[in-house]
């Protein structure tokens, strides 16, 4: 079956991003889906850069709020709107974190691990004067902390966000990491929760989603059942990015369903 959601997307609510919802929604309508779910970035603390001034990841969760309402009035009857965030997860937030939450009904939420000690492996900074491995360690140790550390999300956000990063992508092999993954991996079954399988990898020419095939075939051998299929479009035209291509590679990792989410629980569809 095709899907018919899209579970991971930004507008301009979020730093990041220049496209009205509205935009966002024609899309979605004119891609042929029926359901989706907007997940703004809040990432608090996120470090000053050249591209980013102080605060830009936070979000005005009430300007986001009541712009999606009139959206979701407006667009009733021609698709399913959801209010949904992307937290970026940090250790020493872990606080601040759950406050924000606590304040909006959000009814989904996707953890992620966008910084590794106070820095993002999107910057080539990251990796200077250390292997791929070194980096890509530290990237999934930062994860399992900030997971042992927080609990209130529904899926963990592209589980190896650093490969899309990479100075040489060919470098990774996830399996000199299936220690530390599985215990990732189980941690998220325990509680669980799920995984997002993010397509923006395709965009830029790689053959797996975030996380990769061998990662999803491990989640789902441990146990995992927990799916969304995100895009990460940040514009209009990238919404379901490659679907089809994330659908095949899941089938070949073993799952057969894949989820929406409904007020924070999961929803299976046949894949
Ligand atoms: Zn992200
Ligand atoms: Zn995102």
């Amino acid at each position: 079956m095709r899907i018919t959601s899209d579970y991971h997307m930004h507008s301009e609510h979020s730093g990041d991003s220049t496209a009205p919802m509205r935009s966002m929604i024609e899309s979605s309508i004119n891609k042929g889906l029926n359901e989706i779910c907007f997940t703004e970035h809040m990432d608090l603390d996120y470090p000053i850069g050249p591209d980013n001034p102080e605060g830009f990841f936070e979000i005005d969760a009430d300007a986001y709020r009541e712009d999606f309402l009139k959206c979701k009035e407006e667009y009733k009857g021609k698709i399913d709107l959801h209010f949904g965030i992307e937290l970026g997860l940090q250790p020493h937030i872990v606080k601040e974190n759950t406050d924000f939450l606590n304040k909006y009904p959000f009814e989904f939420i996707i953890g992620s691990n966008h910084l590794c000690n106070h820095k993002d492996p999107y910057y080539p900074s990251f990796y200077e004067g250390r292997s791929s491995d070194d980096a890509i360690r530290e990237f999934f140790e930062s994860t399992l902390e900030n997971i042992k550390y927080f609990h209130n999300f529904d899926v963990l956000g592209h589980l190896d966000y650093i490969v899309r990063y990479l100075p040489n992508p060919d470098d990774y092999n996830f399996q000199n990491f299936s220690d530390i993954i599985d215990e990732i991996l189980n941690i998220l079954i325990s509680e669980n929760k799920g995984l997002d399988v993010n397509t923006k990898s395709f965009q830029s020419g790689m053959n797996d989603p975030n996380p990769c095939i061998g990662i999803l075939a491990r989640f789902y051998e441990l146990g995992g059942r927990i799916i969304t299929f995100g895009s990460d479009a940040h514009k209009p035209e990238h919404i379901a990015y490659d679907f089809e291509r994330a659908r095949q590679t899941a089938l070949k990792a073993g799952f057969t369903s894949y989820c929406t989410f409904a007020d924070r629980k999961p929803v299976f569809h046949d894949l």
